[in-house]
């Protein structure tokens, strides 16, 4: 079955077209600019050629159109016509207490994900015009939610509740949910199956470090704590947010410069993490060039980094009274030789030992740790569209 996977944002749409039955990935592409000027759709064919067209996409409705004429036009399309599309598998951000696994979309899920608006005001509504969009262009053809929260849903209360009145919890929903479930869970899977063990026999931890961030604790299965919290500011430091601060800090900023609370969640969602901490960027190809050329404010970034991370895989060893697997995926976590290094550097008293050549490795599955040691390590690629297209067929099959 051919399974087209929509990933929707508030003004960009990315996708990809895979055939389940081999896992390939038969067309991808994103579509930018959505509602706004200078729209463009980037498509991809299997081996072929990435075109970029500007075209006008005042709705989501009208991207996905250009989506599906990309797939079936004569020169550069994969199929022959939008039958050959068996179902949609859309990434949904927030899911809140109401599901814990992915499902079949329906008019009682759509109001389900609308009630959690309040969690995720940007991601949901923007999933759901996505979802909508699919439905009027797609009548018929079956559509799967997968959620970024859901995978999370495990956690026992005392690793989810904040320390603030519980009342707020119980009004207002207001705990931790954690994010990258999706990845979360794929990479942990795979990492089971690379070390012969059964899944839910495992003390695996995760470390998701893209341009969003978390760690995940993932225990016999399941996963047990995550760094992320009601949304996804909480935990590591990231690009350009801000991870883990005491709100005093933000009181006294506020104070300071006049700024709205709304300027201070700008200010930690946008301008903060590496970006905000350096000065430079929030890519850390740019950070580790500034890094390798003695620039002290690339150094101290960096080494702020890694420690929060090794920080949490400490935090995570203790909860689950050990570690059988650590594993580094996404943008940072598949490319970032020195980051693994010295990140793992602090964990000697785990066992965990890296192999410095089999360390050199970007972007592809591999173990990085030596034969001795007592953790292993992986670095192990993340592929949450796929992810997305086994749950959608499981689901629809
Ligand atoms: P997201 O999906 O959250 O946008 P990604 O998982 O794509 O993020 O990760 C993006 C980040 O990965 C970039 O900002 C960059 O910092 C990092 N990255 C990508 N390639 C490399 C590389 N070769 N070396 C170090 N970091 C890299």
């Amino acid at each position: 079955m051919n399974v087209l996977v929509i990933n929707c944002g508030s003004s960009s749409l990315k996708f990809q077209l895979i055939n389940s039955d081999t896992e390939a990935v038969l067309a991808k592409g994103l579509c930018e600019r959505i509602g706004i000027e200078g729209s463009r759709i980037v498509y991809q064919p299997a081996g072929g050629e990435k075109e970029t067209t500007e075209s006008p996409m005042p709705s989501h409705t009208q991207a996905i159109q250009l989506v599906l004429d990309a797939l079936v036009n004569e020169k550069s399309g994969v199929i022959g016509s939008l039958g050959e599309i068996g179902a949609v598998g859309h990434r949904l951000v927030h899911g809140g207490e109401k599901f814990a696994s992915s499902t079949i979309i329906t008019d009682e899920v759509i109001a389900a994900v609308e009630s959690c608006n309040d969690l995720a005001p940007l991601h949901n509504p923007a999933n759901l015009i996505g979802v909508r969009a699919c439905q009027e262009l797609m009548p018929g053809v079956p559509m799967v939610g997968v959620f970024d929260t859901a995978f999370h849903q495990t956690m026992p209360e005392k690793a989810y509740l904040y320390g603030l009145p519980y009342e707020y919890y119980e009004k207002y929903a207001v705990r931790r949910y954690g994010f990258h479930g999706t990845s979360h869970s794929y990479v942990s899977k795979r990492a089971a199956e690379l070390v012969g063990k059964p899944y839910d026999s495992l003390k695996i931890i995760v470390c998701h470090l893209g341009n969003g961030a978390s760690v995940c604790a993932v225990k016999d299965g399941k996963s047990v704590d995550t760094s992320m919290g009601l949304t996804p500011l909480e935990g590591l430091i990231m690009g350009t947010r801000s991870g883990d601060v005491d709100p005093g800090a933000l009181e006294l900023i506020a104070k300071k410069e006049g700024m709205s609370f709304e300027d201070i969640m700008t200010m930690v969602n946008k301008k903060s993490g590496v970006q905000g901490m350096s000065g430079i960027s929030s890519d850390f190809r740019d950070l580790e060039d500034a890094a390798d050329k003695g620039d002290q404010a690339g150094i101290r970034t960096l080494e702020a980094f890694n420690y929060r991370v090794a920080k949490y895989i400490g935090a995570y060893t203790a909860a689950m009274n050990g570690v059988d697997v650590i594993c580094f995926t996404a943008g940072i976590g598949e490319n970032g030789v020195s980051t693994r290094a010295d990140i793992c550097a602090y964990l000697g008293y785990l066992g965990v030992e890296i192999d410095g050549e089999a360390n050199r490795v970007r972007g592809e599955e591999r173990e990085i740790s030596a034969p001795g040691s007592k953790v292993k390590v992986y670095c192990l690629p993340t592929n949450e569209e796929l992810a997305i297209a086994r749950e959608t067929v499981a689901l629809v099959k």
